[in-house]
């Protein structure tokens, strides 16, 4: 039995390592763990920890059907963000478009697993610049979803340039979940996220923006922002956001190393005390009967997720997959054109689980065996460690502690709050 003890916004608690059941604990059992004590109450409180044969077992069944499509529905983007890990929406490669008969082929392969529920999220590049495929998959995979008695869900990643009223229509009648991206005031968001031609593109988008919050009053989107170590404060970016009138908001670090916007080791301490402003900030706004949606702080201890997945965390070449303009598909939207990861295209044989990605779970992941947070974290990006190092089953080190952290202030709200958890849909965010 392993138990990570740590204290945050005045708070104590006890993570339970093998499981990920965590505990708010008071300040005398606290100080007893600093000395290496387990009180009798803490002890009866903790679950008993499957074996480890019992989870490999379940972790690499291959029956595991997939259930989640990624469309990438464009190899080309309207904006020329900087930090963009798909090389400005072209992911090394030649701009391209879907055509709306590998985008039918693609579902109709997602619709033959034995899943009952289905995703499929809509992504870029900019999708909307592939508006005719976007709107005739969403006609299709309906269609299809009725007729065979499935329940599909749509997602869709934009950064808002044509997100006119026609495709708001359209796209609110289908119930697609959106994530905006947006990464705080007009300093933070223009000095990434530019158009082709190198132009601010704030004031372009945010009113757009404000359309979707007000129409779907404040839910079934996000807002996605991303802080480098250029714009390491993202606690003023998330007060920006909320006062500019949005309710539920995602901030995720860029991951890379070597550029200026790369975050470093050093960078480590302020991201820590950014999460301890918003948090309080989260707190409060939630006690004042204003409470806004963080991605990363929503947890729902009613309804944890399953064993299997608190080990694998995303899913990739298991459980989700990508398909590219050419119909080629891959384990995720980040190793789209990674040729050493493809899957098999949308009219052959599907190479469905991806044996390595089906054995990247947290047990196989060296730098994940004596973390604390592997049953919370599930063993990381597999992207972010393959770019990384150049092995899926690597590690980022700046990614890991960042997960730390907001593990640790997302449980310390969460207590702060009693858990009054109304909980917001979640689109896949990484
Ligand atoms: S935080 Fe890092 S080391 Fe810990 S479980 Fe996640 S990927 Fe593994
Ligand atoms: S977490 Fe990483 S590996 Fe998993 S789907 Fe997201 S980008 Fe891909």
């Amino acid at each position: 039995m392993n138990l990570y003890h740590f204290s945050v916004l005045g708070r104590f608690f006890v993570v339970h390592e093998e499981t990920g059941s965590s505990f708010e604990v008071d300040s005398s059992t606290y100080k007893k763990l600093e000395q290496g004590e387990v009180t009798s109450e803490l002890r009866e409180q903790l679950p008993t920890a499957p074996s480890l044969e019992w989870l490999l077992e379940r972790l690499e069944r291959k029956e595991r059907p997939w259930s989640a499509l990624c469309l990438n529905i464009t190899h080309t983007c309207n904006m020329a963000c900087k930090y963009c890990f798909a090389s400005q929406g072209s992911y090394r490669g030649a701009e391209s478009v879907m055509p709306v008969d590998v985008a039918k082929r693609a579902v109709e392969r997602l619709m033959n697993t034995p899943s009952e529920w289905v995703d499929i999220d809509f992504f870029g590049g900019e999708p909307l610049l592939g508006w005719d495929t976007v709107r005739a998959t969403l006609e299709h995979a309906t269609e299809l979803a009725k007729r065979l008695g499935k329940k599909v869900r749509f997602s869709l990643t934009t950064n808002g340039l044509l997100l006119d009223e026609a495709k708001m229509d359209v796209l609110d009648a289908y119930n697609v979940n959106l994530t905006l991206s947006l990464d705080g005031p007009p300093p933070v968001h223009d000095l990434f996220r530019v158009d082709r031609a190198g132009a601010p593109t704030f004031d372009k988008v945010i009113d757009r923006f404000k359309v979707v919050d007000q129409r779907r009053k404040g839910r079934n989107y996000y807002i996605r922002g991303t802080f480098t170590h250029q714009t390491l404060h993202f606690s003023e970016a998330v007060k920006f956001l909320v006062d500019a009138g949005f309710k539920t908001i995602s901030m995720e670090p860029v991951t890379g190393q070597g550029q200026p916007w790369s975050l470093v080791e050093e960078d480590l301490p302020i991201i820590e005390e950014e999460y301890a402003r918003l948090a309080e900030f989260y707190v409060e706004r939630a006690k004042s009967g204003k409470r806004f949606y963080f991605y990363h702080f929503e947890m729902n201890p009613t309804n944890p997720p399953s064993v299997v997945r608190r080990f694998t965390g995303c899913g990739a070449g298991v459980e989700y997959v990508v398909v590219n303009p050419a119909g080629l598909m891959y384990p995720c939207h980040q190793f789209d054109n990674v040729s050493r990861y493809c899957m098999g295209d949308v009219n052959s044989e599907l190479n469905m689980p991806h044996p390595d990605f089906l054995k990247a779970h947290a047990f196989n992941k060296p730098h994940c065996g004596s973390c604390w947070a592997r049953a919370l974290c599930g063993g990381g990006c597999h992207a972010d460690g393959y770019f990384t190092t150049g092995d899926i089953l690597g590690q980022n080190p700046i990614s890991c502690e960042i997960v730390r952290l907001r593990l640790k202030y997302a449980l310390a709200v969460n207590a702060a709050l009693q858990s009054d958890n109304e909980q917001t849909e979640r689109p896949r965010v990484c």
